[in-house]
């Protein structure tokens, strides 16, 4: 049984107590593909292990023509037995509200397709590529901003045309960096997801190779020696995870992102803001130093995406604010994130942060710190007098109206 009253910050284990099929030797478990093939994916199958809400029971029944479901056992008995609001559960478990229409809502909300010069390959920065090599993952996450294409069950599919993507950048020397996703890369055997790092590190522009994936999250036993080994090979390559709840980070997970590090796979993550999960600066302080002991560094804080059907899991952007001022300073800043905003349409990531500069002129910066206490820098003499000379235009000054709070 899951220990409740354990910590956040505790690194449990998955404790396979309430799995039903108590036969499940610890062989069968730890291996990635009884994980993969006892995946929890229907509602019979689902009912078998937890009592539903009418609005889950029915998200189930309607989400079969949008995202799928899908859950590792791993993944799934982290989800508390009784807690109709566990954290876990509302990031894979399907809700009546994703049939809910909302107008702000979109199917592609970072505007991907239309950044797509060869199917597969997202290019919207000058010196990186986003790679799409497969619609599939070891668990769906209900707010997949990729929901059109991941799982195969929704109104488009993924087709991904290898061989124009690797001619696309053998063309491109602008591209020094390339994004493998999904998908989940991890999904494939090594051999397969050898051959495309290969193929990637013969183009010789092409220094930089990193993978996201939440499979170290959702399926740890994929993390074999062999597949960091296999990875270590490509170097330099990094990887971005994604763990959104500090009670994902279990002793199974820490350890696969331990070997990966010992492989000399520098690790970064991603979490989506959620309501119910982790819109709570406390929340998000345990999952960062869960991070850190990990060796993982926090990446992006992600505002959650305009996709169709999130509406229950959205929150504001104050409340991002919020985490990244209760981090800031609080703790130690390896652990904290980039808080962005993907724009809505296809502008991209655009960093969204409390505002620490309450006044700027020529003459003077004032700032305040974490505490809230306010601090005056004076501009050097140089920049003074340079801007004595300077004309109207580019000696704008900057004002900011501090809140009340300062
Ligand atoms: C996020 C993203 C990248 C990588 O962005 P970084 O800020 O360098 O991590 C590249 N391409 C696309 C389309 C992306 O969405
Ligand atoms: S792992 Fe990533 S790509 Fe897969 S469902 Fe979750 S958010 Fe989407």
């Amino acid at each position: 049984m899951l220990p409740s009253s354990l910590p956040e910050k505790a690194f449990r284990s998955h404790a396979p107590g309430y799995w039903k099929d108590k036969n499940v030797s610890e062989a069968e478990w730890n291996s990635a593909q009884w994980q993969l093939k006892n995946r929890v994916n229907s509602l019979a199958k689902l009912e078998e292990h937890l009592v539903l809400s009418e609005e889950e029971r029915a998200g189930v029944l309607l989400s079969g023509n949008k995202l799928a479901m899908a859950i590792t056992p791993h993944f799934f008995n982290l989800i508390h037995p009784t807690d109709p609001d566990c954290p876990i559960r509302r990031q894979v478990i399907p809700r009546i509200e994703e049939t809910w229409d909302d107008p702000d809502e979109m199917s592609d909300p970072c505007g991907e397709d239309s950044h797509m010069p060869v199917p597969g390959l997202v290019h919207r920065y000058p010196d990186r590529v986003l790679f799409l090599v497969t619609d599939r993952c070891a668990s769906y996450c209900r707010y997949c901003t990729r929901s059109r294409v991941v799982s195969g069950v929704g109104d488009q599919e993924l087709h991904t045309e290898f061989e124009a993507v690797f001619k696309y950048l053998e063309a491109h020397t602008e591209v020094r960096d390339v994004l493998l996703s999904g998908g989940d890369a991890l999904l494939f055997s090594d051999a397969k997801l050898e051959a495309i790092l290969k193929r990637l590190r013969a183009i010789p522009h092409i220094e930089f190779l990193r993978i996201g994936s939440r499979v170290p999250i959702f399926l740890p036993q994929r993390i074999t020696p062999e597949l960091c080994t296999m990875l270590a090979k490509y170097h330099p390559l990094w990887m971005s995870v994604h763990t959104n709840h500090p009670r994902e980070i279990t002793i199974e997970v820490k350890e696969a992102l331990e070997r990966l590090s010992n492989h000399g796979i520098p690790l970064g993550n991603q979490s989506v803001l959620l309501r119910g999960v982790n819109d709570d600066p406390d929340v998000m302080k345990a999952l960062v130093h869960k991070l850190l002991m990990s060796r993982v560094r926090p990446y992006y804080l992600y505002q959650c995406d305009l996709i169709q059907g999130s509406s229950h899991l959205r929150t504001s952007v104050s409340k991002g604010l919020e985490i990244i001022e209760n981090l800031r300073g609080h703790t130690t800043g390896y652990g904290v994130p980039q808080f962005v905003i993907d724009a809505p349409g296809g502008g991209g990531k655009v960093p969204v942060n409390p505002e620490y500069v309450l006044n700027k002129d020529s003459h003077h910066t004032l700032i305040r710190n974490y505490e809230g206490k306010v601090f005056d820098y004076p501009e050097p003499e140089s920049a003074k007098s340079a801007n004595l000379f300077a004309t109207g235009a580019n000696r704008l000054s900057m004002t900011w109206a501090p809140s009340a709070k300062w």
